[in-house]
């Protein structure tokens, strides 16, 4: 049998689809903190690496880092509670938290390897240290997490679909969708697992995780103007969000 220029391009495609899936299972490894299989490129000094050189890119991109010393402190001391009690602490992560001038956007964020961040719009929104905690921890989960090493992983995945899917062009349809759907699922994902791992740390440092159900609350209002919060972004519906918190506090606080 001959094949044809086509039939010829649709196999190279799946040929090069097959690569990075084999390349991607390949790369799976048990995060020792959370239990969980991921697949992951870098190493944790790689994202540690990551996260220093970005910072200062996302700081400035919200107005540099906020002015007031001692809130600045208060958000240090409050994120070093919650890795001084926790399994954060045993990671290689070097956890810094910053305060950001930033009086518009409501956000907090984490980059890989231990920067976190949270705005002066987000912060001047809450009423206690428990919602504050709520969302450090919640922070701190996607660093522990891994979320943004396995994202990148995600991607190099994805690029490599795109690839083969641009050189089979006809299973191209199929091949860009799955890469797609991929990315989607893991992001909804990352948010849940997240927010399970805040509410263990806040029950473990000594916080009261039921603030974490109040920061959903503040954060759905928030949102009633055109900021999207990061905690709401493309992912779960805050409803379904709030009713696994409340089970997960069930769950940690029986042990
Ligand atoms: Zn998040």
């Amino acid at each position: 049998m001959k094949l044809g220029g086509r039939s010829l391009k649709i196999v190279l495609g799946v040929a090069i689809v097959a690569f990075g899936l084999v390349r991607y299972c390949g790369s799976q490894e048990e995060n020792p903190y959370t239990g969980r299989t991921q697949a992951i490129n870098l190493s944790t000094d790689e994202e540690i690496a990551i996260g220093l050189q970005n910072a200062p890119i996302m700081a400035e991109q919200h107005g540099g880092l906020h002015p007031d010393a001692q809130l600045q402190e208060f958000v240090d001391q409050v994120g070093k509670k919650l890795v001084d009690n926790t399994i954060a602490r045993e990671t290689p992560y070097e956890y810094e938290f910053h305060l950001l001038r930033d009086p518009n956007t409501v956000n907090a964020f984490a980059l890989p390897g231990g920067q976190i961040f949270i705005t002066y719009a987000l912060m001047e929104r809450l009423d206690s240290e428990d919602q504050l905690a709520g969302i450090l921890g919640h922070e701190i989960g996607h660093v522990v997490g891994r979320h943004s090493a396995e994202r990148i992983a995600q991607s190099e995945l994805a690029n490599t679909v795109a690839t083969g899917a641009q050189v089979g062009a006809d299973a191209g349809m199929l091949a860009s969708q799955i890469g797609q759907t991929l990315l989607l699922k893991n992001g909804r994902g990352d948010e849940l697992e997240s927010d399970d791992l805040g509410v263990k740390f806040m029950i473990e440092a000594g916080y009261n995780p039921e603030a974490l159900i109040e920061v959903m609350q503040i954060l759905k209002e928030a949102s009633g103007g055109q900021s999207v919060p990061e905690f709401q972004s493309s992912h779960p519906d805050p409803e379904n969000r709030i009713e696994k918190i409340q089970a997960a506090i069930e769950k940690y606080r029986l042990n």
